[in-house]
């Protein structure tokens, strides 16, 4: 077995352009933080799932009010408006919160230049799996996207780029049957408009009501990004928290660069279960962003109101410029029309 990968792996040092600093000073005072990027002003205490800080131990949690968002880190109190003009990430303790789909595009993709690839591609239930029907509805309510994933072209500081973005609030971002196929349409999409392809990976797992269907999904998608790599295109995985199950086994650990938020747990099978199978326990937070910084797994930890400039300086280093109007507009023509409130993603 050739293991040219091992010695393709390599530690990225991204050095970042006086502009991309300036942008990213203008991101972080528009979203009010304060902080210095790319690492939580307190050290997540791994291991148990939650950031904790002095301030949760000292004072009792109070209850957010109605206009009012607790942080799921330290449970400080923000106001709702503030919590989702910064994104979701906590100024007290870095946190990153979780965020779906919908916000993630409105702060990475350039306005009006967001055009959805395979949106009618949404879930059956072909096994007839006992519940499956009534959660794929639910579900389907919760969430626009209308499956895990979102998969879309649009502009990154004008630069194209075809994005596929996980969905938590549609059944944890489970990979089912639909899920894989609108990937692998937008990685098709991207070689057939020499696009790069980024993927925010956030996921449960392969989803087990569509058994060895949705396993399918872990090598259609992974082969078609081999396709996209002969074709000399890149591929700039995200890892968010959480990315686990077969999504880590499959498409979250191909990318040529692999970029991770702050604190994300990133891991196949849980701790526990490993710690079960193996017989031995496990240093703690081995499966936390920082950790697998450390070991390589992970090329570079961002801060989320940094993403937008570090992936755009990624895909100017690799060779990709800013468009004009009418070349996104090529690119896009593609894509079904079907779209969220008329084309372009709004935050509420
Ligand atoms: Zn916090």
């Amino acid at each position: 077995m050739k293991l040219d990968f091992l010695k393709r792996k390599k530690w990225v040092r991204l050095e970042l352009s006086n502009q991309d600093v300036k942008e990213a000073a203008a991101l972080r005072e528009a979203a009010g933080l304060k902080q210095s990027l790319s690492t939580p002003a307190v050290k997540p205490e791994v291991n148990s799932g939650e950031v904790k800080t002095a301030q949760n131990v000292t004072a009792a949690p109070k209850a957010p009010g109605p206009d009012e968002a607790a942080c799921p880190g330290c449970g400080a109190i923000h106001s709702k408006q503030r919590w989702e003009r910064s994104f979701k990430v906590c100024d007290q303790c870095g946190k990153h919160g979780r965020i779906n789909s919908k916000e993630r595009v409105a702060h990475l993709v350039d306005q009006g230049t967001f055009s959805p690839i395979a949106k009618e591609v949404t879930s059956i239930d072909p096994l007839a799996f006992p519940g499956y029907k009534e959660k794929l509805d639910k579900a389907m309510i919760q969430s626009e996207a209308g499956d895990a994933v979102l998969t879309v072209t649009g502009r990154i500081n004008g630069i194209p780029a075809a994005l596929f973005i996980m969905e938590p609030d549609f059944m944890m971002g489970s990979l089912g049957s639909a899920a894989g196929e609108r990937i692998t349409r937008l990685i098709e999409t991207a070689i057939e408009n020499r696009l790069p392809v980024i993927g925010f990976c956030a996921s449960g797992g392969a989803r087990m009501q569509e058994g060895i269907l949705s396993l399918m999904q872990m090598a259609k998608t992974s082969a078609a990004l081999g396709r996209l790599s002969a074709e000399g295109l890149p591929y700039i995985a995200v890892l968010t928290d959480p990315t686990t199950g077969g999504v880590t086994a499959s498409y979250a650990m191909l990318g040529d660069v692999i970029l991770a938020e702050p604190g994300a747990l990133i891991g196949f099978a849980g701790q526990r279960v490993i710690e079960q199978t193996i017989r031995q326990s496990l240093p703690d937070g081995f499966q936390r962003a920082e950790f697998l910084v450390e070991k390589g797994f992970v090329d570079r930890i961002v801060h989320r109101a940094e993403m937008k400039a570090v992936l755009a300086k990624l895909l100017r280093l690799h060779g990709f410029a800013p468009a004009l109007a009418e070349a996104t507009a090529t690119a896009t023509a593609k894509s079904t029309a079907v779209n969220l409130q008329g084309g372009e993603a709004h935050v509420s």
